[in-house]
């Protein structure tokens, strides 16, 4: 790590400190502590409005950093929406836009919506332009190591379509993310908790990411986490849109509780709660599939496993039933209870991840 870098992440981790803190801090000398703070208040990213009061002598400067000096926007494009959010460096979602529009990137009006969407959202910030970072945009399929092609998208019928094409209207530095990977990213960041873990995704597909050491494990050919392929009913399950029977996918993607509610998942958990039998029996069904697949994939990884996707968002309150189930599997009476996490962005991780991603570009130049 760059020695500005070095600083002005311990600036960030530590809150204001004085220019005596950061020699003891990191044992640089002070003229090079001193060069690099002023590059770095040069670049608007950090604040030295403050003082640090001490006791006997004056009053230092107090050093801090500015979470709005650069924000980015991610945006999620799936079936049915375009989903948009802009985020600080800190990883605090200052906008958000949902809008309806269907996935149809052979229509102009489509990818249109893709740029009026982001220009709204960076609008609604408030920011000068010179604080922005770009775009980083999540689909739902695999994407190629440069961020400029879809590798795999099947899902949406979108197998071999670029970044520019996609960004025909966003005229702004961007790059794609496969989704998964991008809402695992946005749980693990900031977070010395979670190094090493599983990013399961219940959206309205099954997904999955691996974190190593706080970055995505991507494996071989990108396809690591790839979980919604596992089998869960071998031959009786349904037909999976990769061909297969009784994929995890089948079974556990939100739609399979939102159907039961015209597709709104909110209502379906709502009918879950006044007890509503038919969304009992739908859920005892999902809890129990789904408490297969946490089981296997304790089994191969022995990490925290994260609960993310639409389902996710509002797993918190069932979390005994799943822990139960999933420990009745359990073949070394270990309780889940202490690897079994909810996701903590409940809203639009996957967009957060893709902004995330392009906040981390910007520290690696610092
Ligand atoms: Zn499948």
């Amino acid at each position: 790590m760059k020695k500005s870098q070095l600083i002005y992440q311990y600036i960030r981790e530590q809150g204001a400190v004085s220019k005596q803190d950061i020699v003891i801090g990191l044992g640089l000398s002070l003229p090079t502590i001193t060069q690099n703070l002023n590059n770095l208040a040069e670049l608007g990213l950090i604040d030295t409005s403050k003082k640090i009061s001490n006791t006997g002598g004056r009053n230092a400067t107090a050093y801090s950093y500015v979470e709005k000096a650069r924000y980015a926007v991610g945006l999620y494009l799936n079936r049915h929406h375009i989903n948009c959010v802009a985020v600080d460096l800190s990883g605090n979602v200052i906008s958000l836009i949902k809008v309806r529009e269907n996935f149809d990137l052979n229509d102009d009006n489509y990818l249109r919506k893709i740029g009026e969407t982001v220009e709204e959202v960076k609008k609604d910030t408030g920011l000068p332009d010179d604080r922005f970072l770009g775009v980083g945009i999540a689909v739902q399929g695999l994407i190629s190591d440069d961020g400029e092609r879809v590798t795999y998208g099947l899902t949406l019928n979108f197998t071999g379509v670029t970044r520019a094409d996609i960004a025909k209207y966003i005229p702004y530095h961007n790059r794609l993310f496969h989704d998964s990977a991008a809402a695992g990213y946005a749980e693990v960041w900031d977070r010395n908790d979670l190094d090493d873990a599983f990013y399961l995704s219940l959206s309205n597909s099954v997904g999955g990411a691996v974190i190593v050491a706080n970055k995505i494990f991507e494996g071989e050919r990108r396809k690591s986490g790839e979980i919604g392929h596992m089998t869960i009913i071998p031959k009786a399950g349904d037909r999976c849109y990769c061909g297969q029977r009784g994929c995890f996918d089948t079974v556990c993607r939100a739609n399979v509780l939102a159907e039961y509610a015209d597709g709104d998942l909110e209502k379906f958990f709502e009918l879950l709660e006044t007890k509503d039998l038919g969304a009992r029996r739908h859920w005892n069904r999902y809890l129990e599939y789904l408490s297969i697949g946490i089981h296997n994939i304790r089994m191969l990884y022995d990490t925290k496993i994260v609960i993310g996707g639409y389902v996710g968002a509002y797993i918190e309150k069932y979390m005994e039933d799943l822990c139960t189930r999933v420990d009745a599997r359990d073949s070394f009476k270990e309780k889940s209870e202490r690897y079994l996490v909810p996701s903590k962005y409940k809203k639009e991780p996957t967009g957060v991840g893709a902004a995330i991603h392009m906040i981390d570009e910007f520290f690696e130049i610092i």
